[in-house]
């Protein structure tokens, strides 16, 4: 075999990326519940970011508790709950599967692969994992807001590739290239493919992502089963 593991980017690869708009409402409604100025604590939250998917924060509660703390709000227990419970269910809807994603993991599972998951992300994603249909799938999975640490930094992906008993240079890499994840894959010797969804919109919401990709690119996931072939 070519390969004998596949890591896979959570966001725009497994799962659509969420949209800018639907993003900005959840923001809202979680502002509204704290009576925080909406605008500011959008800021805030966005500017936050970091704080979130390399482990700062180590749950959603806290980054709320900071923005209110920043922007002088006083808040009760129960206000951040009910803030925190509408991003929690938001992040529960953003982890639906695409239509091909779970057959092919349970494919390459079945031709002998070892999967994997790298994702940048803040703490609701690992909360909710066990509530998404992803949970037990991969033989590995990596949330950076666990591991302290995110793409493209070097050491994410070799936790993933220790963890699953192979070197990098046995490894396919999937993603849609935020992050400059496959410029990080590639620097570990991995073999990067960027996933390109054709019905993506100006409204999809990006970070960081790779641009100028000069590498080779699949519109859908299943076509990884041809590449590995
Ligand atoms: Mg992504």
């Amino acid at each position: 075999m070519r390969y004998k593991a596949i890591i896979f980017d959570l966001f725009g690869t497994l799962v659509d990326n969420f949209t800018t708009s639907e993003y900005n409402k959840v923001l809202t409604d979680m502002s509204a519940v704290l009576k925080a100025p909406p605008d500011d604590f959008a800021k805030l939250w966005r500017d936050s970011f970091y704080l979130r998917t390399n482990g700062t924060h180590k749950t959603h509660q806290e980054s709320i508790n900071y923005i209110c703390h920043e922007l002088g709000v006083t808040v009760t227990k129960e206000q951040v709950e009910k803030s925190a419970e509408i991003r929690l269910e938001y992040t529960i809807e953003t982890l639906k599967p695409r239509t091909d994603t779970i057959s092919t993991i349970k494919e390459l599972k079945s031709l002998g692969y070892k999967v994997g998951l790298i994702s940048d992300c803040s703490p609701e994603t690992p909360t909710a994992w066990p509530q998404t249909p992803f949970n037990g799938l991969f033989h590995v999975t990596i949330f950076s807001c666990v591991v302290g640490t995110k793409k493209p930094d070097p050491k994410i992906y070799l936790m993933a590739t220790e963890q699953l008993g192979v070197i990098p240079q046995d490894c396919l890499y999937v993603g849609d290239g935020s992050s400059h994840e496959l410029t990080g894959a590639l620097e570990v010797g991995m073999t990067p493919i960027l996933i390109r969804d054709p019905n993506e919109t100006v409204d999809t919401h990006f970070v960081d992502r790779e641009e100028n990709w000069q590498g080779p690119v699949i519109a859908s996931l299943k076509e990884v089963l041809n590449l590995v072939k």
